[in-house]
Order: structure tokens, then C-alpha cells, then sequence
């Protein structure tokens, strides 16, 4: 059946602006990095899709090489986007990325215009678009030149083949380094993708000084450290759970789930009740605290995830002491 969107979407949802730009993404924001593929089920994407816009979500994220295989997260969304999402276009922030290995020989991987280039144009066929909001440079290149992969960055906007540019993983100088780039090619960094969650706080050494500082939105990947951070693997590991499917890339193990850690995701759900909330709404509403943060990038198995995961709205102030006990419990 015609997919008909629900006439109250903007009604709950947050959107927040994305550093100084003009550009305002909802608090949450949608990934598409696994459950996307094509081994996975058409029918569960196209139910996930539907019920983040029906929520409010506006933004989507993709890279070239999400699936498994490569490629087809962009071509379920392409072929979900035809269907049910053209004619909301201009309502949707539709993101890609390149910078991971993609294709064979030296031209498919990293930083090159080479790369790059092939790479949106390739990304804009399967996603059925005639262009992306946002297109990123996947993770930093130690051997392309900067001001070659910035140029390119630069050259998409230029082209229109990308409305806004950011990069993802970059480290605090390796962000000070593009930002300048950027800076005098005349297309501003629009954000960055760093990991974020309770368990990995690399990006509160000085990344997020300097996108504060600087203007730069930040739209945190992993923010429940891939489902570690809710109780679904406190008593092992369920079917059908990320663990348990062993997708590789980058995807969970077993040897994530330890004796520690499940002790700390015990109590941090302890927590997260206390607050009227589950551990997955604690660990979202506790990256949103920070106004630097412009959205957090959920990635969900079904769309009750959507519902549940939304709800970190509903409560995104903590508390002095309870700031404490979360540091005290990860210490
Ligand atoms: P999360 O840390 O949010 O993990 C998502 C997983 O957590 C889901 O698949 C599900 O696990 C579980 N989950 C989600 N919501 C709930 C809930 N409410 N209750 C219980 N379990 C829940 O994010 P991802 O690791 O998926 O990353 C999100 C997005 O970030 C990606 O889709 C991608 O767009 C982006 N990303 C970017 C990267 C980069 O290099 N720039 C790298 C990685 C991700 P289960 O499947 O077991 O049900």
C-alpha cells in the first residue's frame, strides 16, 4: 500500500542546529550501517524507515560500503526511497561516506579524488538521488595529501552533487588541520562522525573542544556501543542479536561482552530506572547533554528500537550526583 506519512511527525521531535550552519538535524538520526543489507529483510527496512520519518527523524545515514555486501544498504534506501520517500525529498538529510575499502586495486580505498569521486557517483545510482545533504570522508588518509581530499570535498559541493561536507574519526588536530583547508577552499566543515558512547570517550580529549570552538556540528556513531549499552546481553548472548550474527567489519564480538563490562551495564541500568528511563533512552540522553552535540546516530534491528530509543527525549538534563555515579560506575 501507498506509503502516507504521519501528519504529526515534526510534532516530538527535537531538531537541533548543526554547529553555526544553517542546517538543523533531528536529535536523533538514523543509520543504516547494518540491518540494511541485502541478506537482511526488505520488509523489516522498509518498516524501520517508515516509522523514523513517521517520528520525526529526518536524517539518514549511509556510507558506500554499508551492507553486506558493499552497496546494498544504499540500494535497499534507494529502492525504499523510490517507493515511499520521493516525493519528501526536500524533508529528508540523506548522508553518504567513502574513505573505507570499496572496490579492488588501488583506486577503491582512502583519500584520493580518484577514489572519491567514482565513489558519490556510484553512491548517487544506487541510492536513486540526484544528489546527498551530507557527504563525508570516511576516516583519514596518512598518505593522500589533505589538501587533495578536502579539494575533493569541495569539488562535490561545487558540482552540487553534495549540499554540505564533514568528516568522521578524524582526531582533534587531524579536524584542526581539514577545518583550515576547508576554511580557504571556501566550503566549510559542516561536522564531524566520531564514535561516542558511555564506553568510549575519545572525543572529550579535544575533539569536542575544537567542533565547539569552531562551529562544527558532531553526530555521534555507535552511542550504544553497537547494543553493549542495554540489557539485552546481560544474561548472554540472544538469536538474532548483533553478536550473534557475526557480520565482521567492524561489527561486535563475543569478546566485547566481559565480566566488567556486564557489571557496569548492570548498574548503569540501575541508574537509568532510577531516572525513569532504560539503558539505551540513559546512554542517548547522556551524549544529547552536551549542547556541541548537534544529533546522535542510532542504528536499530527493528522498529521498536525506534520507539524505545526516541524516548531518551523525554529526559536529557542529569543531575550533578548523577553525573558523578555514571563516572564513578565507569571509572
Ligand atoms: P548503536 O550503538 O546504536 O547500536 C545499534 C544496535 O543496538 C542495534 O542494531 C541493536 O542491536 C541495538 N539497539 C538499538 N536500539 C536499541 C534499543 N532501544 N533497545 C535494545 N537494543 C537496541 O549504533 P550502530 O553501531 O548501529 O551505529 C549507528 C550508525 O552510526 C550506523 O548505522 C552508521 O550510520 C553510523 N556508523 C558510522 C561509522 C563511521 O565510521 N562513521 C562506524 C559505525 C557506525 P541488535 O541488532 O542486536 O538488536
Amino acid at each position: 500500500m501507498a506509503y502516507q506519512p504521519n501528519n504529526n511527525r515534526y510534532k516530538n521531535m527535537t531538531y537541533r542546529r548543526c554547529g553555526k550552519s544553517g542546517l538543523k538535524l533531528p536529535a536523533v538520526s538514523l543509520g543504516l550501517w547494518h540491518n540494511f543489507g541485502e541478506i537482511d529483510s526488505l520488509d523489516n527496512a522498509r518498516k524501520i524507515l517508515r516509522l523514523a520519518f513517521d517520528s520525526g527523524i529526518t536524517h539518514f545515514d549511509l556510507a558506500n560500503n554499508y551492507g553486506p555486501p558493499a552497496g546494498s544498504a544504499e540500494e535497499t534506501f534507494g529502492h525504499i526511497f523510490k517507493d515511499d520517500f520521493k516525493a519528501y525529498r526536500d524533508e529528508l538529510i540523506i548522508s553518504t561516506k567513502a574513505g573505507w575499502g570499496m572496490w579492488e586495486g588501488p583506486y577503491g580505498d582512502w583519500g584520493s579524488k580518484k577514489y572519491l569521486v567514482s565513489s558519490l557517483d556510484q553512491s548517487l545510482k544506487r541510492m536513486n538521488l540526484d544528489y546527498v545533504d551530507i557527504f563525508y570522508h570516511h576516516r583519514p588518509d596518512p598518505e593522500t595529501p589533505l589538501e587533495e581530499t578536502m579539494g575533493t570535498l569541495d569539488l562535490m559541493v561545487r558540482q552540487g552533487k553534495a549540499l554540505y561536507i564533514g568528516i568522521s574519526s578524524y582526531s582533534a588536530s587531524e579536524t584542526e588541520a581539514a577545518m583550515a583547508v576547508l576554511k580557504q577552499l571556501g566550503t566549510p566543515c559542516l561536522i564531524h562522525q566520531p564514535k561516542y558512547s558511555l564506553f568510549d570517550r575519545w572525543v572529550e580529549g579535544g575533539l569536542l573542544d575544537v567542533l565547539g570552538n569552531n562551529g562544527i556540528g558532531c553526530i555521534p556513531f555507535s552511542p550504544l556501543a553497537q547494543g553493549l549499552l542495554t540489557n539485552k546481553y546481560v544474561k548472554g548472548i540472544p538469536e538474532g542479536s548483533r553478536i550473534s550474527r557475526h557480520r565482521g567489519n567492524g561489527a561486535i564480538e563475543e569478546d566485547a561482552i566481559t565480566e566488567d563490562k556486564i557489571a557496569k551495564v548492570i548498574k548503569l541500568n540501575e541508574l537509568a530506572h532510577s531516572r525513569g528511563q532504560d539503558l539505551a533512552q540513559m546512554a542517548l540522553s547522556w551524549i544529547l547533554k552536551d549542547p556541541r552535540i548537534t544529533s546522535v546516530l542510532i542504528g536499530v534491528s527493528k522498529p521498536e528500537q525506534v520507539s524505545d530509543s526516541i524516548k531518551c527525549l523525554e529526559n536529557i538534563s542529569f543531575s550533578h550526583e548523577e553525573l558523578e555515579k555514571i563516572n564513578s560506575i565507569l571509572s
